[in-house]
């Protein structure tokens, strides 16, 4: 339970609550329910009986700081039957952290040396508000601090390992396939009849722009069976992908791509108009790609595509920037000028302003060049301008490593 009314207005985005979800699945626990409440004393009581009814445990974070919209600590007491004593301990570290930055306490921090009697106190090493857990007739509370960087320590190093001391029960353990290039119920079609042959694990198809992940999960499968059927499942499903699979877990297509090139001997360059850089960024974003990855031109202005990367101008006037022929002298041009052996470019209308009845907004053209092979591709994609140049760079990566991989093979 994430509490908090900033959460509900919407100004700050629930990141707790994910982390919550990861850390509890990955020592067994099932997460069966996840609620935002305001920091409202009602609410906050009401939401905590009735998860507490529900499961007979339950995780807040929030409302544990020293001013009065934190109210977390009280309520639960008093749902336990609990006094609240003043804990000198906890006092003494407060004070002592405040030292460290050349300050004393406030008052006011004092309620935060109030413990719930019976209560096991989880010292926070990252802020001011202690963890607390409490076990009584109402069943399991686990409370948290709100701030992130706080929850998270206190989740590592003093809840999972209690909760994986209790024996929880069996990881729940996932893998992922990535794909891209193609649409989810396409996907779907060629997998559907696999997925009685992935029992006991569950498949969950998730699309966002880069693409669609199929996700396999093992519950509470012990680890080693769940570890052999989730890779059986990822080769079962990588043979119904084909080649839209590119990697798995949180494997990037940029570094699929130059891992190809690189094995290839084969070094790249971009030409990029509507995307202005984001595959260039996308390379440069992983370590090492500088052995494989030359550079390019970000060719917005036509005089750069023509000046920069040998465009012929009469091209550009008789078939417009956002042409086959314009991509295809584009991704030539970049290998032409760098001295790659391989190269992408893309043009598109990436809009809102742009398009015509010709070329809507969405239209891009991609073009690869791999040692003076060249293919273009005309694309269509939906969404708005950021949208449009993502998915516009995806397919550029995608397009380039198909053309390589095809080119090694032969
Ligand atoms: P609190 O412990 O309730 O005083 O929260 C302190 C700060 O942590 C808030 O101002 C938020 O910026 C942040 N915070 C609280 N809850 C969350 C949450 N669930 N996810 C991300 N940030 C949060
Ligand atoms: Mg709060």
């Amino acid at each position: 339970m994430t509490i908090g009314t900033e959460l509900l207005l919407g100004f700050t985005i629930d990141t707790n609550a994910a982390e919550l979800g990861a850390a509890l699945s990955s020592v067994g626990v099932r997460v069966v329910r996840r609620t935002t409440i305001s920091d409202r004393a009602d609410e906050i009581r009401d939401a905590v009986s009735q998860a507490l009814a529900r499961t007979g445990a339950v995780l807040t974070t929030g409302g544990l700081g020293p001013t009065s919209d934190d109210i977390t600590k009280n309520i639960v007491a008093q749902l336990f039957g609990a006094e609240l004593e003043y804990d000198p301990a906890i006092w003494d570290a407060l004070r002592e952290r405040f030292r460290k930055l050349g300050r004393e306490p406030a008052e006011r921090n004092r309620s935060q040396a109030e413990v719930p009697h019976g209560a096991t106190v989880l010292a926070n090493r990252w802020g001011t508000a202690p963890g607390l857990w409490l076990e009584g007739t109402p069943g399991l509370a686990i409370l948290l601090p709100g701030v992130p960087a706080e929850m998270r320590g206190l989740l590592r190093h003093e809840v999972v390992p209690r909760l994986a001391a209790r024996g929880a029960g069996q990881p729940i353990i996932s893998a992922t396939l990535r794909t891209t290039g193609i649409a989810e119920s396409s996907l779907a079609d060629r997998v559907a009849e696999l997925e009685p042959d992935l029992a006991p694990l569950s498949l969950a198809y998730l699309p966002g722009a880069d693409g669609v992940d199929l996700r396999v999960t093992a519950w509470g499968l012990p680890p080693e069976e769940a570890s052999r059927r989730l890779s059986e499942a990822l080769a079962l499903l990588r043979e119904r992908a084909g080649d839209h699979a590119y990697g798995t877990d949180g494997e990037d297509l940029a570094a699929v791509t130059l891992q190809a090139a690189r094995e290839g001997g084969i070094r790249l360059a971009v030409a990029e108009s509507c995307t202005g850089g984001l595959v260039g960024g996308r390379l440069t974003a992983v370590p090492g790609s500088s052995d494989t990855f030359l550079g390019g031109v970000i060719a917005y202005d036509n005089s750069v595509k023509r000046d920069l990367l040998g465009v012929s101008g009469q091209l550009l006037s008789r078939y417009g920037a956002v042409s086959e022929p314009v991509a295809r002298a584009m991704a030539e041009g970049a290998c032409v000028r760098t001295g790659a052996e391989a190269a992408v470019s893309v043009t598109g209308i990436a809009g809102p302003a742009g398009g015509s009845e010709e070329k809507p907004v969405g239209t891009v053209w991609l073009a690869t060049a791999v040692r003076g092979d060249v293919r273009a591709s005309e694309r269509h994609f939906l969404g708005d301008r950021s949208e449009i140049r993502h998915r516009a760079a995806q397919a550029g990566l995608f397009m380039l490593l198909r053309h390589l991989r095809y080119y090694l093979s032969r």
